[in-house]
């Protein structure tokens, strides 16, 4: 096993901040790991876990063990009546397993086009976009407790997922283990390692439409039969919203959306639509409603500003940027004076707390 030492992040993480990992070792498998935790000075010090790098912002050096994971491996695993099993490993590029996914005819995976990062990440906040999240496509992971070094498999149920969140997000209380996994009080955050996921891809395939930029690509360029779209057609399509849409972070380094999407309940919406009847708010089926943190954050004024070399995105409030490129870049620091600067002002006008998306290190 390789120890290395003083290791730049800054083109390991998607914003371009530098940072060093003190001590950086390499997982490219589950020996790896187990080599790690049955190293007598490696074992108890505390770790970081680090995939691509995309939804991070590093405030300096990182001093735990930082855990580079390169798993690699995308097969199908099985196939039962309903669905596909497919397994990667979570040093796999989500993007190259979803391009994978399609070209081995299991569709399914394709709203989640050109999503920066790792498979093992991706069950971390439960990615999402244009209408499907993770969880609508997840079957299980292999993880290896971090302080134990027991292997363990969850479930959906046990990850707890919710918008943007799961059980890794949340830090667990002193004294549980993994084994009591499923009891939703409990967190994994930097206590487990995923080595690898299980998606269930449907057979009975149905593209999930519904987006207004997806009907406007259908609308420009219609299936001749007036049938539904293909998913390859669907990830294309996607994938060019995406490039025209959001910051590329190789031009300009960014995590992509800082903060969530608050949920407010349906008479603090109707409050304030009062006060501001503008505001961008979508009834969710529980009967909350979800208000667009862009929309928030535009209202103040915060579109195209920067504090030091931390920027708001000119066209999407939601997106902090390093306008100091590889020359001059943001600091983590500075990126998170301005989320809070961000924060306080959202807060003091319409009484919303937001909440960053991306994890502090
Ligand atoms: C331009 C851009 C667009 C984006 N668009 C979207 C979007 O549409 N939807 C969306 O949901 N997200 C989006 N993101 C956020 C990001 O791509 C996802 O959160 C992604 O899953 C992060 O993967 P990563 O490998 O880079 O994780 P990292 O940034 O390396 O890590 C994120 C967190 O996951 C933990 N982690 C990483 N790997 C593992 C593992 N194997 N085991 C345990 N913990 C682990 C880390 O410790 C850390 O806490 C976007 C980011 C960018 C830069």
């Amino acid at each position: 096993m390789l120890v290395e030492k003083n290791v730049p992040l800054q083109f390991s993480n998607t914003f371009g901040i530098v940072a060093k990992a003190l001590s950086l070792v390499r997982i490219a498998s589950e020996a790896d790991i187990a080599a790690v935790l049955a190293d007598p000075a490696l074992k108890s010090v505390p770790k970081f876990v680090l995939g691509g790098g995309s939804n991070i912002v590093l405030t300096g050096d990182v001093k735990p063990l930082v855990l580079k994971i390169e798993i690699p491996g995308k097969r199908l695993h099985s196939e039962t009546a309903k669905a596909w099993i497919i397994e990667a490993g979570a040093g796999e590029s989500w993007h190259e397993l979803v391009a994978w996914t399609l070209q081995n005819g299991y569709p399914g995976l394709e709203n989640l086009a050109l999503i920066p990062g790792t498979v093992g990440a991706s069950p971390v906040q439960n990615i999402g976009a244009y209408g499907v999240e993770l969880q609508d496509r997840f079957l299980e992971l292999d993880a290896i407790d971090l302080t134990t070094g027991q292997s363990f498999t969850l479930n959906a149920a046990q990850c707890a997922f919710g918008y943007r969140d799961s059980v890794f997000k949340h830090k667990s209380s002193a004294g549980e283990a993994a084994s009591t996994a499923g009891n939703p009080g409990f967190g994994l955050a930097d206590k487990a390692l995923i080595t690898k996921v299980r998606f269930a891809l449907p057979k009975n395939w149905k593209p999930v439409l519904g987006y207004a930029d997806i009907e406007k690509k259908m609308a420009q360029s219609p299936v001749p039969d007036g049938g539904d779209p293909t998913a390859q057609q669907i990830f294309d399509w996607i994938c060019e919203i995406r490039r025209t849409k959001l910051p590329d972070p190789q031009v300009i380094g960014n995590a992509g959306s800082f903060f969530k999407n608050p949920t407010v309940s349906n008479e603090q919406c109707a409050d304030i639509i009062q006060r501001e009847p503008k505001i961008v708010h979508y009834p969710l089926a529980d009967g909350s409603i979800k208000l667009a943190a862009g929309w928030l954050i535009d209202a103040c004024g915060w579109k195209g500003k920067s504090i030091g070399n931390a920027g708001v995105h000119e066209r999407h409030a939601l997106v902090l940027v390093n306008r100091g490129g590889r020359e001059h870049p943001v600091t983590g620091g500075e990126v998170m004076t301005l989320a809070k600067a961000i924060q306080t002002s959202v807060y003091e006008r319409f009484g919303i707390l937001l909440e960053h998306e991306p994890v502090v290190v």
